[in-house]
C-alpha cells in the first residue's frame, strides 16, 4: 500500500468508530477518564503507517501518540478509538475482538469484563477494523505480534487469579 491507500484506510478505520463506543454510556465517567491521564512518556500505540498530529514517541522500534489527556474526538488514533480491545488474529487469519488485558490496570472495563455488557456493534467494529487491516501484509504481522503480547499477558494474569 502506497501513503495515499493507508491514510484511505484509517480514515476508513476511524469513521467505524465515529459514534460507536464499547458501553451505550459513556465510560469515561466509571474511571474518571483513566486511559487519557498519559504523559510525556506514555501513549497510544500507533498502528502501522497511521498518522497523527499528536506528539509520537518510539519505544522498541513501535511509535506511541503521546497526548496530555484531552485531544479533538476527530484527532483520536485508531488505539484510542478501539481501547478497551483490541482485534486479535489467530494462526488461521481468523480476526477476533479481544479485551485488551494490558490495560487491566488502567480500565474498570477490562478488570470486570465479565460482568460488563459490552455493545455488540462496537466489537463487530473492532473485527471489522481488524479484518481490514490484515489485507495489508505489513499491518497483519503487526495485529500477530500485538494479538501475541495480548495472549501472554492473558495467560499470566489468569496464573496469577488462580
Ligand atoms: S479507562 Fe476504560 S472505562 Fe475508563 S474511559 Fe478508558 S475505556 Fe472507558
Ligand atoms: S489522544 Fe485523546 S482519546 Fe487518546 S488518550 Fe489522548 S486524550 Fe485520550
Amino acid at each position: 500500500m502506497n501513503d495515499t491507500e493507508y491514510k484511505r484506510m484509517y480514515h476508513r478505520l476511524y469513521r467505524l468508530f465515529r459514534r460507536v463506543t464499547p458501553l451505550k454510556k459513556d465510560c469515561g465517567v466509571l474511571c474518571s477518564r483513566a486511559c487519557c491521564q498519559g504523559d510525556d512518556r506514555t501513549g497510544m500505540l500507533l498502528f502501522p503507517h497511521e498518522e497523527t498530529d499528536l506528539q509520537v514517541i518510539e519505544k522498541n522500534g513501535l511509535r506511541y501518540a503521546v497526548c496530555q489527556g484531552v485531544c479533538r474526538r476527530e484527532d483520536r488514533p485508531l488505539s484510542c478509538r478501539i481501547f478497551p480491545f483490541f482485534p486479535a488474529v489467530d494462526e488461521n487469519g481468523r480476526v477476533y475482538a479481544v479485551i485488551d488485558e494490558r490495560g487491566r490496570f488502567v480500565c474498570p472495563l477490562v478488570r470486570q469484563c465479565d460482568h460488563v455488557k459490552f455493545r455488540p456493534a462496537f466489537l463487530r467494529r473492532v473485527k471489522k477494523a481488524g479484518s481490514l487491516l490484515a489485507k495489508d501484509q505489513e499491518c497483519l504481522v503487526f495485529l500477530r505480534t500485538i494479538s501475541g503480547e495480548i495472549a501472554e499477558t492473558s495467560a499470566l494474569a489468569d496464573q496469577l487469579k488462580n
